[in-house]
């Protein structure tokens, strides 16, 4: 046994050497690199995350880059940061997915250290096609995006002659309702999802006619999106709606906690309610409230011009953690 335990040892001693040497070689041009940048430096986080040519959930996607690779931050905007790939090439990506890192000698070498990264072709630039560690070599060749294969029923709320609610702006609840089906739909998409819209223009749609959609497509998730109002000026805050527990349950508290984090508005709670759109509904279902539009705070937030991004991402994000524990 001991005997063993020793060969093992100088087994794991000869790969440490051998990744310490070999590292600083490989790597080189990344460490020359993170030497010479005045600004922080951010190691992605997610298997794989898009990079796009604005800070802009719609904005073009030009390249792709992986957990493990960090980049220098040449700004950051909203809740986007500006990378650089390479000498001549920058782009942005969605910072919730990745974790600024100080700086540091030591961390970098902790970088180095972990993993190897095996490229496409030499150079820091090339795509990362898997990691080398010291006890397992992780593939990391699956371009599918995380919501591959899952279809999302996305209901944006009242419509037509139904104008919902409207905003202390004047703006109809029908109007941002249908803007925001619409920019999750984009972020669902971009992860490989199936997403169907109950309505893609200002038209009048049933409830029963709603439900119907998720039914007849056999929808892994849906979700209809609301705004709130109130009496009250003060009342603040996003919440949303499960009608059969354990169907839906899991859905609406994932996506909230979620959209709370990305948006930061209040999060007031997941909850029964016996709404006809979840009542109707076979399939794992949720009603969102995406903030008061009768209170001044909610509503200036709401409005902005990156409130719809924070949505999609959290969307998404509760998405992934849903199903991730299903
Ligand atoms: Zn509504």
């Amino acid at each position: 046994m001991i005997t063993t335990k020793m060969k093992n040892l100088s087994l794991i001693n000869v790969l440490v050497i051998l990744i310490v040497m070999v590292v600083p070689l490989l790597e080189m041009d990344q460490t020359a690199y993170a030497n010479t940048s005045s600004s922080s430096q951010a190691t992605v986080i997610a298997p794989n995350l898009n990079v796009r040519e604005a800070s802009d959930i719609s904005s073009k996607i030009i390249g792709l880059v992986h957990q493990g690779d960090t980049f220098e931050v040449i700004q950051t905007r909203n809740n986007w940061d500006q990378i650089k790939l390479s000498s001549n090439q920058t782009g942005w990506v969605y910072n919730a997915y990745i974790k600024k890192v100080k700086k540091s000698a030591e961390n970098i070498k902790a970088t180095e250290d972990n993993a190897l990264n095996i490229r496409e072709n030499p150079g820091y630039s090339s795509q990362v096609a898997s990691n080398l560690k010291l006890e397992t070599i992780l593939t990391d060749q699956d371009s599918q995006g995380p919501l591959e294969g899952k279809t999302i029923v996305l209901d944006p709320g009242h419509g037509g002659m139904d104008d919902g609610t409207t905003s202390i702006f004047g703006t109809p609840e029908k109007t941002l309702n249908l803007a925001t089906a619409t920019v999750v739909k984009k972020r669902l998409e971009n992860a490989g999802a199936n997403v169907i819209m109950t309505r893609t223009n200002d038209t009048y749609v049933s409830l029963q006619q709603r439900a119907d959609f998720s039914n007849n497509n056999h929808a892994d998730a849906f979700i209809s999106f609301h705004y709130n109002w109130s009496n009250d000026p003060s009342v603040n805050g996003l919440t949303d709606f499960y009608y059969q527990k354990s169907k839906d349950n899991a859905l609406a508290s994932n996506i909230l906690n979620e959209v709370a984090k990305t948006t930061r508005l209040t999060n007031i709670g997941t909850r029964f309610n016996d709404l006809n759109v979840l009542r109707s509904n076979s399939q794992p279902s949720t009603l969102i409230e995406l903030g008061f539009l009768s209170n001044k705070q909610d509503d200036s937030v709401v409005e902005s011009t990156t409130y719809l991004d924070n949505v999609a991402q959290g969307v998404y994000l509760g998405l992934l953690d849903y199903f991730n524990q299903e």
